[in-house]
């Protein structure tokens, strides 16, 4: 579909996120079970709606350390209890790869956190770019009222470890407290 050796152009709408011909892999709250701090929100509402919380375009490039991987990330607004909507958040399978992202609507925050312990919660909104550095795994959480769309670019061959964060999910969460984020500890959060 896209020349990877000879380059190729292709449109996104800059405010969906959405482009044209592309396939988006898309994550229903109900593929997220245990992540969320809120076991009983999370029950009602994705026995009940099951929403769609976020999708994103990967263009399938070439798994070659010289080639870029890039796309687009859409996080729908919303909430599980207090909890906002977020992405399942991941580490790189070769660790030492960063990734760049440009927000392109919406507004939220960029967790992160290292094997080590250190972790940002990084502002982001319409206009800004966040450099997650090589090591740190990464969550995109939308804490506005509309889509919190992103455009990605890193290493090809980076891969994903989604495992590493499910089974001990970040260090710490973004919830709403009177009508404002705020970062809390993660009670579920262990040393595993
Ligand atoms: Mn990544």
């Amino acid at each position: 579909m896209y020349d990877w050796n000879k380059g190729f152009t292709l449109d996104f709408d800059l405010h969906s996120g959405h482009s044209k011909g592309a396939k988006s892999t898309t994550r229903l709250l109900s593929q997220m079970r245990g992540m969320y701090m809120d076991d009983a929100a999370f029950d009602k509402l994705a026995a009940s709606d099951d929403p769609l919380v976020y999708e994103f375009y990967e263009l399938g490039a070439p798994n070659h350390a010289g080639d870029v991987a890039a796309g687009t990330s859409i996080v729908y607004p919303g909430k599980v209890g207090k909890e906002y909507f977020m992405t399942k958040g991941h580490f790189h399978t070769i660790e030492d790869t960063a990734e760049a992202y440009y927000t392109l609507s919406g507004e939220g925050y960029m967790l992160t956190e290292n094997k080590a312990g250190d972790w940002v919660a990084h502002p982001i909104s319409a206009g800004q770019m966040v450099y997650v550095p090589k090591g740190y795994a990464h969550r995109s959480i939308n804490t506005g009222n509309t889509p919190l769309v992103t455009f990605f670019a890193f290493r090809g061959d980076a891969g994903h470890d989604y495992g590493t964060i499910e089974q001990k999910g970040f260090r710490k969460l973004v919830i709403e407290e009177g009508g404002k984020p705020v970062i809390i500890d993660n009670p579920k959060w262990e040393e595993k």
